[in-house]
């Protein structure tokens, strides 16, 4: 190991510290009130998240023919019985003003050029046109950029790009900080009352993925090692269209796709969602992905075809101009040619057990955005429903914490800070990534679209051989971190899908392939106090429990 020591690591104190800037952190922030001092988290550059990839949309019961008792009778629906009520009719409720707000910092939506209004498009499970978007099929992006210029902006944000956060400070039991890792490699301690979890997905515990780089679950690592109630790990939605092109990069072909009429063909040329579900192609993301599954088995390929051939060229590179330029520079033409897909790990349901405003297991923690789980997409995420959660739950944790009043800032002079001066780096870095490599391989094996005990066994003594590797290998610097957060992270992944022993949603399992009514509005939990047991239960039960949490710091 090569240790580069430092007597003393610097601290810095704000009003709240925001790990993670896509849209849950970003909304969460400019929501707050005038002269609070925020520090924002990014860890690679500004605007560089899975909500910048987004492409699909934001849905917003807006329409002429949609209520927002529409938008949650589908919500409900797709979310297979284990939605949480309360938090469903919050978030589609929210709708409307979130789509203001965003409008208000120059959000640019498509619309028509006939009468102006904005345009909605339809995507799977959605009984009505109710996803808006921009740029075509840009949409993560064009917010992004306008909640991206506006936290650049403003006053009081102090943004941080290339700041890795390690680990959370828990002090006599509640949130009051954490320590950052800078490109330059310096450490610094941003102790804070509120501490917020914005730090997005888990795609890269998979070998494929829609989701970037940097989605390596280091909220729900540093929220485990803290022992936060995290819950419902074992679903995880399969995007049922990823390109899979030979020699290529993945890349998501949205659901948008299909809703303006494309197909699903298997490798005969035959549409065989028409025989699994009425919704044929729109069927929710679960049913496809499956169907999908099904027929790459029967067909004995790693892919079936998506065919647009039968729409108008113009209508398929207006409506998506990004996938289409991208499909070209892999020789592909959109509108013309079969495109081969299979699924692939796109959105992490579970995460840290999460109230609407944000309010977790641990005093003074918030958790927002995919990495938290405040139950809204129950056992399926209802497509473009994340990007809205970001923003409607972000805004409303912001309230909560405004409601409480500015607090007061954490006594730094209290803080125990030994532990983080010390830097080391790994001596074979290449032992770390092939220990990730094998994880991401075996999640993808064992832990995907459909599951086994015996499979599930197998990745987790994978994961558990890796996990010593990169034990072995040393390190506590980012590359170290990074690593054995996807380790762990994967590791309560496999637990939690072996606990749940019925098929719901997201999570089929072969061995169990019925859903079990007496589960329903169950959710997995892991609580604090569990020492590793899994059981089942209320969300509530994990952020319901501390009074405290309700209460402004006073450290
Ligand atoms: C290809 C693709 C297409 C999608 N399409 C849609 C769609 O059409 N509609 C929809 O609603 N949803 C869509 N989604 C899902 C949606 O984009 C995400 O769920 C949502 O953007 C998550 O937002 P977030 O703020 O929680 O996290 P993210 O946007 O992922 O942001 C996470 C932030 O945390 C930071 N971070 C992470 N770890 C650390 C750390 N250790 N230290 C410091 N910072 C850290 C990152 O740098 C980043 O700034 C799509 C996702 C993908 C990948």
């Amino acid at each position: 190991m090569v240790h580069r020591t430092k007597p003393a690591i610097d601290v810095r104190t704000f009003d709240v510290v925001v790990i993670g800037a896509g849209v849950a952190g970003l909304a969460f922030s400019l929501a707050l009130p005038e002269g609070w001092n925020v520090a924002l988290l990014t860890k690679g550059v500004l605007g560089e998240s899975n909500t910048r990839y987004a492409q699909g949309g934001i849905s917003a019961a807006i329409g002429p023919d949609d209520s927002a008792q529409l938008h949650e009778e589908d919500t409900l629906i797709a979310g297979a019985g284990l939605c949480d009520p309360a938090a469903v009719r919050a978030l589609v409720d929210g709708a409307p003003a979130a789509v203001d707000r965003l409008l208000a910092i120059g959000t640019k939506f498509d619309r028509s050029l006939q009468t102006g209004e904005i345009l909605l498009g339809r995507e799977a499970a959605h009984s009505r046109h109710r996803v808006l978007h921009a740029g075509g099929d840009a949409t993560g992006a064009e917010i992004e950029r306008a909640m991206v210029t506006a936290a650049r902006t403003h006053p009081d944000i102090d943004v941080f790009d290339h700041a890795y956060a390690l680990d959370l400070i828990v002090q006599d039991g509640r949130a009051t900080g954490m320590v950052a890792e800078f490109g330059s490699g310096e450490r610094t301690v941003l102790a804070a009352p509120w501490v917020v979890v914005a730090a997005g997905g888990a795609g890269q515990l998979w070998a494929v993925t829609s989701n970037p780089s940097g989605a390596t679950a280091d909220g729900l690592a540093m929220a485990l090692r803290a022992g936060v109630a995290v819950a419902d790990l074992e679903f995880v939605q399969f995007h049922p269209t990823v390109l899979a092109l030979a020699g290529t990069e993945p890349f998501l072909v949205t659901e948008a796709v299909r809703g303006e009429g494309a197909y699903l063909l298997n490798d005969a040329g035959e549409r065989f969602m028409l025989d699994i579900h009425p919704l044929a192609e729109l069927a929710p993301r679960d049913v496809v992905a499956r169907g999908i599954q099904n027929a790459m088995a029967i067909g004995n390929t790693d892919h079936v075809w998506l065919d647009l051939r039968h729409l108008p060229d113009e209508l398929v590179y207006e409506r998506f101009p990004t996938i289409a330029n991208e499909l070209r520079g892999r020789g592909l033409d959109l509108a013309n040619d079969l495109i081969p897909v299979a699924p692939a790990a796109h959105y992490f349901i579970g995460g840290i057990a999460a109230a609407t405003d944000g309010r977790t297991s641990l005093p003074g923690l918030l958790a927002l955005g995919e990495a938290a789980c405040t139950g809204v997409h129950g056992g399926n995420r209802l497509a473009s429903n994340s990007l809205l959660e970001g923003l409607v739950f972000g805004t409303d944790a912001a309230s909560l914490v405004t409601g409480l009043g500015r607090p007061q800032p954490v006594d730094v002079s209290t803080l125990k800070l030994t532990t983080f001066a010390d830097v080391s780096e790994a001596e074979d870095s290449g032992a770390i990534e092939r220990a990730v490599d094998a994880i991401q391989r075996s999640m993808s094996q064992h832990v995907a679209v459909v599951r086994s005990a015996d499979g599930l066994r197998a990745a987790a003594t994978e994961v558990a051989s890796q996990l010593a590797a990169i034990d072995a290998a040393g390190g506590n610097d980012r590359v170290a971190v990074e690593a054995r957060n996807i380790a762990e992270a994967a590791a309560k992944v496999i637990d939690a899908a072996l606990f749940r022993e019925e098929s719901r949603g997201a999570h089929f399992r072969v061995d169990f392939p019925v859903t079990e009514p007496t589960l329903d509005g169950q959710h997995s939990l892991l609580l604090p106090e569990a020492h590793g047991d899994w059981r089942f239960g209320k969300l509530a039960e994990a952020f319901d429990r501390s009074p405290a949490t309700l209460e402004p710091a006073a450290v």
